[in-house]
């Protein structure tokens, strides 16, 4: 649990970090990454109520919220990516919004690290599946350093097309926890 709670607050605070950037620099690839960072934090909030409240009940309907939350944010990335293709923005603070993509990057790092770890200890396939999957949000936050990079290069046309990657792989989260819900696992 503690494992669980550390790196609950490293995701949090960077997805913090990223509103506040995403408010400075307008990037809608970088609104898709801070929404799916928070939207892996709330994933975490189902297994805290079947923890805390040994609650089956109360924990599928938490998964169920968790999960309509996550689909209403990426809809909202979708929604923000669509208007950027229609109407482009010309990006300012193009080296904050590098930085926000390497916070997005640490943050994910760490809690993969922390959850490798404490799943190896604990023997937890569940975690370790957590630990890998918060590597591999660090390089879709790193699509945030592309797309500063590739706009400042002179092809603002970027940054909706990685947003809507990276609404694509929200998408995936979503559906995934679906099936984790209703315990129809295809593998
Ligand atoms: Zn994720």
């Amino acid at each position: 649990m503690r494992t669980v709670s550390i790196s609950l607050v490293v995701l949090t605070l960077a997805a913090a970090v990223q509103t506040l950037i995403f408010l400075t620099t307008g990037s809608v690839a970088l609104l898709a990454d801070l929404i799916h960072n928070f939207g892996d934090g709330l994933t975490a909030i189902p297994l805290g109520i079947a923890f805390f409240l040994r609650s089956v009940r109360g924990e599928r309907w938490a998964g169920l919220a968790v999960v309509g939350a996550i689909f209403i944010s990426a809809m909202v990335a979708l929604y923000e990516t669509i208007l950027r293709f229609i109407h482009p923005q010309h990006l300012t603070h193009l080296w904050v919004l590098a930085g926000a993509g390497l916070v997005g990057f640490i943050g994910n790092e760490i809690a993969a690290r922390v959850r490798l770890r404490g799943g190896k200890r604990l023997d937890s396939p569940a975690l370790i599946a957590d630990g890998n999957h918060a590597r591999v949000d660090g390089f879709v936050s790193l699509g945030v350093i592309g797309s500063a990079i590739v706009v400042g290069l002179g092809a603002p046309i970027a940054d909706p097309i990685i947003g809507l990657v990276i609404t694509v792989v929200i998408l995936k989260i979503t559906w995934d926890s679906w099936k984790t819900i209703y315990g129809q696992h295809d593998h």
